[in-house]
């Protein structure tokens, strides 16, 4: 049986006239709406979509993850028919970030949904985790690579959605599942929080408070301390218990504890009925279910979430620590290789017309030169000519002694030549 927690904070920020932000702590259910539209259309937006969202669910027969996007889609319905009943309220919008337990037994899951530009983050293991992907012009320029993350904070059209809740009658809704671990903490926030706050600060506020309203009070304190510049709206949902689910994946060492997120493509979670919940083809596979599908995109936004928590960059460290050290012992290892390779023979050759032993290899071995060990007393005129070209090469013996014996040879032919002769 899984057991959550919940705490929530929101406030206006310091240069909005209202908050258009709405959230919700309900049984199970958590969501935040940052509506849009002129007077007070944002704030009518983002509280028919919470509303409706709630009603949907709590109508519901089947508490599965399809029953919650259904349930957004059918927010995104009462926003939209809101907005053409009234000229006030024409062009109004919001975004929807919602969090529920889905499933019972064994099988319970979190299911999330977004459309727009608030986030959900997971922090596991003390690493943040974005979940949900914007659904804003930047954040596609981003991942199709027209523009890097740190452009995209000052981008002029940062604000651009390319999905909300009311703009049309239908809706894609992103859907996501988490397998909830004992000490998982869910984040859900507008973007007032994310304009001010950095990642990895919001992740030190959630390692630091243990309390989930007062981590948010805290976060949503951070982001006005940092000028406030929108509204801001935080909920944070702890998993205090979950059925021993945490110990049972450790005991197993599934990969399914990894698995963090499965991404479902829209256009499946668009494709049901949701009027009628209960024919709703499921569209999430039961928790025992292999084959974490996480999409390149999600994966991507994930390790650059997570890059910047501290546990990772100090095992990053410590690998390139690791690596250079093992490649100076390599290296100093090859050359103290070719060093016994360039010095650890003899060879015979010529210092003009004197027959020379040399330390070394003939012409050298790269920057090892050989080194003279013996000048001997013969020159060329005291040897067969046949054996100058030899010389003049290099003849290569293993040891000093090797090298004296061939002189001593050279010289013992010549002599016996000579007496023939
Ligand atoms: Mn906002």
């Amino acid at each position: 049986m899984t057991v959550l927690r919940a705490g929530a904070a929101t406030d206006t920020g310091l240069v909005r006239a209202n908050n258009q932000d709405q959230l919700l702590l309900a049984d199970s259910l958590y969501a935040v709406a940052d509506g849009m539209g002129g007077h007070a259309a944002g704030e009518v937006a983002s509280d028919t979509a919470v509303k409706a969202l709630e009603a949907a669910w709590s109508a519901g027969a089947a508490h599965d993850p399809g029953a919650l996007a259904a349930a957004a889609k059918e927010a995104n319905r009462k926003v939209w028919q809101t907005a053409q009943s009234d000229p006030e309220l024409r062009g109004m919008g919001t975004t929807l970030v919602a969090v529920a337990l889905t499933g019972s037994g064994d099988n319970q899951e979190l299911a999330v949904v977004n459309v727009g530009d608030s986030r959900v983050y997971l922090l596991r293991d003390g690493e943040l985790e974005q979940l949900t992907v914007d659904h804003s012009l930047v954040a596609e320029l981003v991942a199709e690579g027209q523009l890097r993350a740190e452009e995209a904070e000052f981008h002029p059209q940062r604000h651009v959605l390319t999905r909300a809740l009311g703009v049309d009658s239908d809706v894609p809704v992103d859907l996501l599942t988490v397998a909830p671990f004992k000490g998982d903490r869910l984040l859900l926030c507008s973007d007032g929080l994310i304009r001010e706050v950095k990642d990895n600060q919001v992740a030190s506020v959630l390692r630091r408070l243990s309390d989930p309203t007062e981590a948010a009070k805290e976060l949503v304190a951070e982001a006005k301390l940092r000028g406030g510049s929108d509204n801001i709206t935080v909920v944070v949902v702890d998993v205090l218990d979950d059925g021993d689910r945490a110990a049972q994946a450790s005991a197993a060492l599934t990969p399914e504890r990894d698995a963090t997120a499965t991404l479902l493509p829209a256009s499946e979670v668009g494709k049901e009925d949701v009027r009628d919940p209960t024919t709703a083809v499921p569209v999430v596979p039961p928790v025992a279910a292999p084959a974490p599908a996480v999409s390149r995109r999600q994966r991507r936004r994930a390790e650059r979430a997570a890059a910047p928590a501290r546990p990772r960059a100090r095992l990053v460290t410590v690998r390139v620590v690791l690596f250079f050290l093992l490649l100076l012992a390599v290296l100093g290892a090859a050359a103290g290789a070719l060093a016994w390779y360039g010095r650890g023979s003899y060879y015979v050759g010529l210092s003009g017309q004197q027959i020379t032993i040399y330390k070394g290899r003939p012409g050298g071995v790269l920057w090892i030169k050989p080194t003279v060990a013996q000048r001997t007393a013969v020159t060329t005129a005291q040897v067969e000519s046949r054996h100058i070209p030899d010389l003049q090469s290099g003849v290569t013996e293993s040891s000093m002694s090797a090298a004296q014996a061939y002189v001593a040879n050279l010289t013992r032919e010549f002599q016996q030549a000579q007496a023939q002769g």
